[in-house]
Parts: structure tokens; C-alpha cells; sequence
């Protein structure tokens, strides 16, 4: 049936193609402050201090140490597809958290946004987000680096407002994201505050050493020194793939899946296929109910592996699915077949 009704095709506006993307990129507090922190990581920041107020409902504030941006490129972060981390001529070749230009101007069209920087040799500068429209850059006073405030997110959409959780949910959460990322990350530091409280709920210290070292006493930071001491070793490869980290022995093992932290290429990653061959490794050391705890990284070349899946950027896809599940069942076959064998002999022995 055709309606009388001729249909018109209409350009949507900035603002309204801004809000459609944000849905998308910002669910929730915690992927605010995932988006800001990777912005914070991609600049080379070696501290980074997370403010959160509400559960991120009210106030979150990143502040960090890294390159800055000039005062003449503030206008442009904050625009639609401007991006310093790529040009464009090969997205399968990424390196940096970000690629998509996409974040500033999602959270700027769901929240009050406002950045502050200073680049080496530049004065500071700041530019202000309001009613989705970015206001003139002003002078302002900074050290270095950038200071990213997102303010009372979701104002401007009370649907999505209805369906966060409570503050201390959404807080979870919000520490939950910043321990991921603080695993992948050693040498950085990050401390995460709650401004009502005043309170410091997480801090992890710059480490230092290699880099198994530095995650070692990461994941006793984050995971605790239980794990860290029933940690074995992991490096492995498989082809063109490379696994290291921590997995714990099976005796350390919890009731549920809760510490498993799987990386690509550095990014944190919920993935079926990963999560499903760590539980492969382990099924003949643990019984059914039982759920090995592991931190694993795995890397290879940006162009073996598409980040691209989605914009929360947290599902991946191998271009051959089988080597990674390969490469995580016998390289930890191998580390528990070694633990439990140096184990039997030291009893005997
Ligand atoms: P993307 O990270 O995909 O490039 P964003 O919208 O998150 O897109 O950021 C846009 C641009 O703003 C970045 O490419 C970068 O040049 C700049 N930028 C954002 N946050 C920071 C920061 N904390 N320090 C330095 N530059 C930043
Ligand atoms: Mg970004």
C-alpha cells in the first residue's frame, strides 16, 4: 500500500547526526570515561587522574600529562571525523585507542563538555560545549597537558538518564574500566577519585622494570597479591600471533568468571572466541564449576585483526579465528603442563 503521503528526504543536522553517534559511543558514565582515558593514553600521558562525581552522572573530569592540543585545534577535536591518529588512507593498519574522530563530539552532544589544554611551547587554552554548540576558545591557565570535563551527562536525553543504574553501579563500573585498562597499561599511573566522598578508590603507581615485571606488580596492584603469587608466566606464539601475560594456577581458580581480562593489541576485549579457548585450556585442570583467573594480552599486526567491529570497540575479529583460539589453548596447556610437572618433581625430589 502506498501512502498519499510523499515521503521527503531530509539532511540530518550536526547536532542531530552527533546524538544519533553518541547512543552508540556512550552508554553509560563508564564509557565516557573509557572514551576520555584512551584519548589520554593515545597522547602519551604518564599519569592520569579520573574525578567522578555520581557514578559519572554529574561530573567526570580526566586529567592527564600528555602531548596537549594547540589552542587553534580545540575547535577541531571537538568536530565530527577530525582525527590526529589516522589520515584515512589505511584503517587496517591502527595503533592508537582512537581512530573515528568520533568521541569529543558524542560526548559534547550528550553531556556539558569542556577541554583544557596546553601543547609544549603554546599558551593554554579552553573551549566550552553548550546547547551542542562549541563556544569561542579562551585563554586558560595549565601546566601541560589536558584536563577533559564532561558534566551532567545526559541532560539533554532524560530517556537514556532513566535507564543508568544507581551511582554505585555506575561507579563500579566506572572502576572496573579503569583497572582494565590500568593492566594494559603499566607504566602508567592513573588514580581514580570520588568527588563526593573525596575519596581515592583506585590508585596504581607508574611501574617500572620490563614489562613483565611492571605488569606483575600491576596485577598485584589491581587483582591482588593472592593472584600475583599463584601467576604463571605466558609467552607464546602461534604464527604471526603473540600472547604474554598472567594466568593463574588452577587452584586459584574463582567460582565465576570474574577475573578474566583478555587484550588486543592492547585494547581490552570481551570476546566469545577468547573467553571460550581460555575455558578450553583449562578444562582439564578444573572442574566444571570452577573458572581460571587470567590477565592475557595478545598482539600481532594491526592489519591480522579488526578493531573496527564496533564503536565500543571492545568485540574484535581475527581474520583467522583459529590461530588465536590455537595460540591461547596450547600456550597455556603448555605453561600448566610445565607448572604441574616442575610441581611433581619438586615433591618427589
Ligand atoms: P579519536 O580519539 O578517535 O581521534 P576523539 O573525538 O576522541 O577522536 O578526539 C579527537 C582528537 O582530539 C584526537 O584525535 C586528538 O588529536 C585530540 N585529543 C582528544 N583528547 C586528547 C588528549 N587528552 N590529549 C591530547 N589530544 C587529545
Ligand atoms: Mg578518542
Amino acid at each position: 500500500k502506498i501512502s498519499d503521503v510523499r515521503p521527503v528526504i531530509r539532511q540530518l543536522d550536526d547536532s542531530a547526526v552527533n546524538r544519533i553517534a553518541a547512543g552508540e559511543v556512550v552508554e553509560r558514565p563508564a564509557s565516557a570515561v573509557k572514551e576520555l582515558v584512551e584519548n589520554a593514553l593515545d597522547a602519551g600521558a604518564t599519569r592520569i587522574e579520573i574525578t567522578v562525581a555520581d557514578g559519572g552522572k554529574t561530573l567526570i573530569r580526566i586529567k592527564d600529562d600528555g602531548c596537549g592540543i594547540a589552542p587553534e585545534d580545540l575547535p577541531l577535536a571537538l568536530s565530527r571525523h577530525a582525527t590526529s591518529k589516522i589520515d584515512g588512507s589505511d584503517l587496517l593498519n591502527i595503533h592508537t585507542f582512537g581512530f573515528r574522530g568520533e568521541a569529543l563530539p558524542s560526548l559534547a552532544a550528550v553531556g556539558r563538555l569542556s577541554l583544557t589544554s596546553r601543547a609544549p611551547g603554546q599558551e593554554g587554552a579552553e573551549i566550552r560545549v553548550s546547547g551542542g554548540q562549541a563556544e569561542p576558545v579562551r585563554p586558560a591557565a595549565l601546566n601541560r597537558g589536558t584536563v577533559a570535563e564532561l558534566r551532567d551527562l545526559f541532560y539533554a536525553t532524560p530517556a537514556r538518564l532513566k535507564f543508568l543504574r544507581t551511582d554505585r553501579a555506575e561507579m563500579q563500573a566506572v572502576t572496573d574500566i579503569i583497572k582494565r585498562l590500568a593492566m594494559a597499561e603499566p607504566f602508567v599511573g592513573f588514580t581514580l577519585i570520588d568527588a563526593g566522598s573525596d575519596r581515592t578508590v583506585f590508585r596504581a603507581d607508574p611501574e617500572s622494570g620490563d614489562l613483565f615485571d611492571a605488569l606483575h606488580a600491576r596485577l598485584s596492584t589491581i587483582l591482588g597479591k593472592e593472584f600475583a603469587e599463584n601467576a604463571l608466566r605466558i609467552d607464546a606464539t602461534r604464527e604471526d600471533l603473540h600472547m604474554t601475560g598472567y594466568a593463574a594456577l588452577p587452584t586459584y581458580s574463582r567460582g565465576a568468571a570474574v577475573a578474566q581480562f583478555l587484550f588486543v593489541n592492547g585494547r581490552p576485549v570481551k570476546d566469545k572466541l577468547l573467553t571460550g579457548a581460555l575455558r578450553a585450556a583449562y578444562f582439564d585442570f578444573l572442574s566444571r564449576d570452577r573458572h581460571p583467573a587470567a590477565a592475557l594480552f595478545i598482539d600481532c599486526d594491526p592489519v591480522l585483526v579488526d578493531v573496527n567491529v564496533h564503536p565500543a570497540k571492545s568485540e574484535v575479529r581475527f581474520r583467522d579465528p583459529a590461530i588465536a583460539r590455537g595460540l591461547i589453548v596450547s600456550g597455556l596447556r603448555h605453561a600448566l603442563a610445565e607448572a604441574g610437572h616442575r610441581a611433581s618433581t619438586t615433591v618427589s625430589g
